[in-house]
């Protein structure tokens, strides 16, 4: 609840509002006038407020903490008219079951009416001067300021003061406020982007706490847009950081994402993954997509208008299709994987501001291994027909075609298969990837394999999808990356050769 008055604030009559047998914890910040600012001295203060829109603006902020932070009640006085050193400016009170929601709500209503009540601060200083002061800057003037915030940054050719100020200017979305979004916001935030908004409706689970960094075990419970933008705006207060508690829906993707400089998907579902896809295309806007499975991820950048979208990627499958594939909703998850992939959509969206990005960038799928600290760019052809780049010949929409088949689960069977260990598998499609210049030996190669270029994704998942598969490149390494983003995709039984084709020429599996 919030209140405009004109007359002195009575604090303890504020608190006994507040008062009740379950709460265990009342949070209480006054704001006082102080006699100087900024190194002057100070000798009054006014307060003039737009009061119908403060009234409306107050209520919306407080009832806001009580939705983030569950059980806390929250009460916000704000004095207007002429004020003495001393004083009480406005009061703040959060009544919580726990001390650590009472003091987050608390938190996250002084900066939201620092940020957005439409109240000015006139100052008096000795000798009848007088200014208006800008209240949602007065914290930090004086302590930080872009030059010694970003000084390290700003230093680097690639960057200089034109890049800070584009950054500056930039208007960044992130959606998924998990394992992904927690590193890749705070990156973002810390690196100087002038604007960010942050969306997901979850609360923070105790199982997320492992991975998702911007969170502590005291804010399970909460919303987790609140606590990382309360968060943010402790990490750079020189940012401006919107916190939506909301799914991203069709009613209201475009309008989240129109404008944007750039858009972070940090979420672990297909739907809203294709949603943001295909809003960003129409509305022209640069996508930074990542996923992670286990201890591998993959990175995708998505500039507006190119072939090789989404719906190549995924052959014209449909959510509803993808959604049984493993991936990090629910499943295991290594957190320095989403870490590093996190940092890295950060890092893409950062240097798609500072045109940085290397073309090659938008045209392929970027793979990285933790497990072996590897990482590959596989190259992300247009699909022919795929209807979103326009090359289809054919009408039917995207995913009409059938799902893949998976009749058992990928899970149920070892990843890296070992040459004794084929036979046992029965008939199989032996698969040899070939990089450029590369040939099949057709002396030592089996009976039956098929050779296909290593970029060529299409192809590959076209003959992996049929039934059991197995990849074999020079060494094992790529081809078992290849099985795992096949196997992510929802491909059930495909699987990388251990030791690569040189385990087919010295002719272990020839009988
Ligand atoms: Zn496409």
């Amino acid at each position: 609840m919030f209140e405009l008055t004109d007359q002195p604030i009575d604090s303890a009559a504020l608190r006994a509002r507040l008062e009740r047998p379950e709460a265990g914890a009342c949070v209480v910040f006054e704001g006082w006038v102080r006699n100087h600012h900024g190194g002057r001295p100070v000798t009054q203060l006014d307060y003039e407020a737009f009061d119908e829109l403060a009234r409306i603006e107050g209520d919306a902020i407080t009832a806001e903490a009580e939705e983030a932070h569950p059980g806390c009640t929250v009460l916000c006085v704000h004095r207007t008219g002429s004020l003495a050193i001393g004083e009480l400016a406005v009061w703040i009170g959060v009544a919580s079951p726990h001390r650590h929601g009472a003091f987050l709500a608390c938190r996250q209503v002084i900066e939201e009416i620092k940020r957005r009540l439409p109240v000015w601060k006139k100052e008096h200083h000795p000798g009848n001067i007088a200014e208006w002061v800008n209240c949602t800057t007065e914290s930090t003037a004086g302590r930080l300021s872009p030059g010694n915030y970003y000084e390290r940054q700003a230093s680097l050719p690639e960057v200089g003061a034109s890049g800070q100020a584009a950054l500056a200017a930039a208007s960044v979305l992130v959606v998924g406020i998990g394992g992904l979004g927690c590193p890749a916001a705070l990156y973002l935030a810390t690196s100087g982007v002038g604007r960010l908004t942050l969306v997901d409706a979850g609360r923070v689970e105790v199982s997320n706490l492992h991975r998702q960094i911007l969170f502590t075990a005291d804010d399970v419970g909460a919303a987790k847009v609140s606590v990382a933008a309360a968060r943010l705006r402790m990490h750079n207060p020189l940012v401006q950081v919107e916190a939506r508690d909301a799914d991203v829906t069709p009613g209201n993707v475009l309008a989240l994402v129109a404008g944007r400089t750039a858009v972070l998907d940090c979420t672990d579902n297909f739907a809203t993954r294709f949603l943001l896809h295909d809003a960003c295309r129409q509305a022209g806007v640069p996508l930074v997509q990542a996923a992670v499975y286990r201890f591998e991820g993959e990175l995708n950048l998505f500039e507006p208008g190119a072939q090789g979208c989404l719906h190549c990627l995924w052959s014209g499958r449909k959510p509803a299709q993808l959604e049984t594939a493993p991936n990090c909703s629910g499943g295991p998850v290594f957190a320095p994987a989403v870490g590093v992939l996190g940092i890295m959509q950060a890092a893409e969206a950062l240097k798609l501001i500072l045109r940085l990005t290397d073309p090659i960038d938008f045209k392929q799928t970027r793979l990285i291994n933790l497990l072996d600290a590897s990482s590959y760019g596989i190259e992300r052809p247009a699909d022919p027909a795929c209807p979103v780049c326009g090359l289809a010949q054919q009408t039917e929409t995207p995913g009409d075609a059938a799902p893949p088949p998976r009749s058992e689960s990928s899970d149920d069977f070892p990843l890296i298969l070992q040459p004794q260990d084929i036979a046992a598998l029965g008939p199989v499609q032996m698969i040899a990837l070939l990089e450029a210049g590369e040939a099949l030996d057709a002396a030592t190669a089996p009976a039956g394999a098929i050779a296909v270029p290593m970029v060529d994704l299409i192809r590959i998942r076209e003959l992996a999808g049929k039934g059991p598969a197995i990849l074999a490149c020079r060494r094992g390494l790529r081809s078992a990356a290849l099985a795992r983003l096949l196997r992510i995709e929802g491909v059930g039984r495909v699987y990388a050769l251990a030791g690569g084709l040189g385990a087919i020429r010295i002719g272990v599996i020839s009988a």
